[in-house]
């Protein structure tokens, strides 16, 4: 019964991952650290990030991101990259025409060498969730829906997951797996 639930919230966005995949741009994987360094850097990552939002999305990413540090995920899915940009596009008017939730792009550059920007659309978001609320009120889904903070830390979780497995083609299954495992943790406290 669960499963029916939290498929309908991937399959929306599976369906945005489909519909607007992330530019990819084909790099062998960065060279791995020796083992000291590697324990070192998820102890404290170097990643350096930024986030860019208003007075609502601003605290709720930072939430976010404070969700996934104390979910011990944070390490294993930023530690690659030398930089991370977290934004909101609030409005309507910026939702994509899709109406995709998120999305991710990875890149290498000269100056921000490796460089992943997830993109949340809050409107989307809340539509997405008001229609997840209707059918469960129906009992057309089976399992509560997330609450929009758990969606926040659920969707951040899946993009982060794409910037890391990038080259790999079973990113979307991943990315999935990753967001029930953490809305599982975040109800199991
Ligand atoms: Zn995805």
């Amino acid at each position: 019964m669960k499963r029916a639930a939290l498929l309908l919230a991937a399959l929306s966005l599976a369906a945005a991952c489909e519909a607007a995949p992330p530019p990819v741009i084909e790099l062998p994987p960065p060279p791995q650290p020796p083992a000291a360094l590697n324990r070192k850097s998820a102890a404290s990552p170097r990643v350096r990030v930024t986030i860019a939002g208003g007075p609502l999305t601003h605290p709720a990413m930072s939430a976010a991101v404070s969700e996934i540090k104390q979910l011990r995920l944070w390490g294993g899915m930023t530690e690659h990259l030398t930089r991370l940009h977290i934004r909101a596009r609030p409005g309507e008017r910026a939702v994509p025409q899709d109406r995709h939730l998120a999305d991710s792009l990875y890149r290498t550059t000269r100056t921000d060498g490796r460089y992943c920007r997830v993109t949340f659309y809050p409107r989307a978001m809340r539509d997405d969730l008001a229609k997840q609320r209707h059918y469960y009120s129906q009992d057309r889904l089976p399992a509560e829906p997330p609450t929009m903070d758990e969606f926040w830390v659920a969707i951040l979780a899946h993009e982060l997951t794409h910037c890391r497995d990038r080259i790999s083609s079973r990113s979307e299954k991943v990315a999935l797996r990753v967001e029930r495992r953490v809305l599982k943790g975040l109800r199991a406290r």
